[in-house]
């Protein structure tokens, strides 16, 4: 079954079962201050379910733009070395605001998931909140799952990818104790199940995530209950993609097939030659062409604070790894034409946009592609450096000096160091950055008070700048 048909498939059952099926939103929220991007299916909903917005339906079912690569939710780093981590992903999702709860919530993801998809139950684990004896029963008594794939799983408790089975937007905002559903891909794959200490694998992957919205987290951390308890699910599609097409990675289905062909074409035609076709790299360039144009053609564009810069240390990552590959010039906008071929039908606004998404792309290439080349060679020598000494980490002010004058973001500076198994001084980094802030600040002060105008650096609203270093030093 290709994706888009798993997707039409998705929205027509929870349609049938009286749902209304709702357009994806954009990938950068309409006035939510708390969120960088839409990072789940919910956040479109987020007013209906704190009971301040009401909609003409209580059920509604989505397939939504998701990229999660700031903030609280921030899979970065984890793209390229997962096979299930994107910066943009679809969410598959149902919605109940204020109807069904519990019972219905897992029957219905059982039911698609064995009866409609057809997978095999004993390749199904689940797991509750630690003390959701509701959840538990239901799983075990209403739909026969054994106890022995039953995993109750508290708070989070530390690991890098722990599960963790109170699902909240942000620090903000709805959240509620959830059930997941995860599959397993079999002994050839190295992790272990849900709750186990080698469960940060790919063996064991989560793949639908059901929330039971009991309350709203307010800033200083108090839960209110919300007016009427509702669910909220998730289910990545690239990844029932991946179980249902009988692969392990979700970059093995359909989805990416082309997008990996046309990244490999147009490194090569930029420099590299003939680039192994498995390299990691590639899959990074994939993904983050997704994030990238998804986020153009949603109104952002490249720059140096808030989405702006997320986009760019997006962008200027997938580079440096085609440059990585051996492409010596602007190869990354080229793959738009490809992306809109995959994803067009789907999204319309991809092609309406098309153009506008490749020329901000290309210039953003162009301008990275001017500096690039003396960027990574002063990392490099700083890293042969670091070989003969055994040094361990990068000193931050090198780090600074690329960031600064070589336009390399943090966090592409800390993933050539992570490939060489060594780390940045990240702390001595945001030192020097905000001491140059401030130098910044007091320019622009001076200039303003002798009537000049304010060329300072851009820093105006400071909730993204926090989100930016956040994001950065993951
Ligand atoms: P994981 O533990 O694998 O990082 P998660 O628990 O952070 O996933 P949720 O916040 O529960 O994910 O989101 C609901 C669903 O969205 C997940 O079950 C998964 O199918 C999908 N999903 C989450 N993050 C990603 C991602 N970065 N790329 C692709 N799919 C994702
Ligand atoms: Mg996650
Ligand atoms: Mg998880
Ligand atoms: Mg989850």
């Amino acid at each position: 079954m290709k994706s888009s048909e798993i997707r039409e498939k998705f929205l027509k059952f929870f349609e049938s079962k009286g749902h209304t099926i709702v357009a994806s939103s954009p990938v950068v929220p309409g006035d939510d201050p708390t969120l960088l991007f839409t990072n789940a299916g919910m956040n479109q909903f987020k007013d209906v379910f704190l009971g301040f917005d009401k909609r003409p339906y209580t059920r509604a079912t989505t397939s939504q733009k998701c990229i999660r690569a700031g903030g609280k939710h921030n899979d970065l780093e984890n793209v390229g070395y997962t096979a299930r981590h994107h910066t943009f992903f679809e969410m598959l999702g149902n919605f109940s605001f204020g109807d069904y709860f519990k019972q219905d919530a897992i029957t219905y993801a059982w039911e698609l998931l064995t009866d409609v998809f057809k997978l095999p139950k004993e390749k199904l684990w689940v797991t509750v909140y630690a003390d959701d004896d509701e959840a538990y029963e239901i799983w075990n008594k209403s739909v026969g799952v054994p106890a022995e794939r039953i995993v109750r799983i508290g708070d989070n408790k530390g690991a890098r990818y722990a599960s963790d089975n109170f699902w909240m937007m942000g620090d903000t905002g709805p959240c509620g104790p959830c059930t997941e559903i995860f599959y397993d891909h079999g002994p050839d794959v190295a992790g272990g199940p849900p709750g186990s200490p080698d469960e940060d694998g790919d063996r064991y992957i989560e793949i639908w995530n059901n929330v039971f919205m009991q309350f709203n987290r307010d800033e200083d951390g108090v839960m209110h209950k919300l007016p009427k308890p509702s669910v909220d699910t998730g289910m990545g599609l690239e990844r029932i993609t991946a179980v249902m097409q009988h692969v392990h990675s979700n970059y093995e289905t359909d989805t990416f097939a082309n997008l990996l062909a046309a990244a490999r074409k147009a490194v090569d035609a930029a420099g590299a030659g003939d680039c192994d076709a498995d390299s990691p790299s590639l899959k990074v360039i994939a993904d983050h062409i997704r994030a990238c144009t998804f986020t153009v053609v949603d109104g952002v564009i490249p720059s140096n604070a808030g989405r702006g810069y997320v986009l760019r240390r997006i962008a200027r990552r997938a580079i440096r790894h085609g440059y990585k590959l051996g492409a010596r010039k602007p190869f990354f906008h080229t793959l738009v034409p490809a992306l809109v071929a995959e994803m067009g039908e789907a999204y319309p606004e991809l092609r309406q946009n098309e153009k506008r998404a490749t020329e901000v792309l290309k210039q953003e290439e162009e301008a990275f592609f001017r500096t690039i080349a003396n960027g990574m060679e002063i990392l490099d020598h700083a890293l042969e450096e670091m070989q003969t000494s055994g040094a361990q980490t990068i000193d931050g002010d090198t780090a600074f000096k690329l960031h600064d004058t070589y336009g390399f973001p943090v966090d592409l500076t800390a993933d050539v160091c992570r490939e060489r198994g060594v780390t940045v001084d990240e702390a001595r980094f945001h030192v020097l950055l905000d001491e140059q802030r401030q130098r910044a600040r007091e320019a622009g002060k001076f200039k303003m008070a002798h009537g000049l105008e304010y060329s300072g650096s851009p820093t105006t609203f400071h909730g993204y700048d926090t989100l930016v270093h956040e994001g950065a030093k993951v």
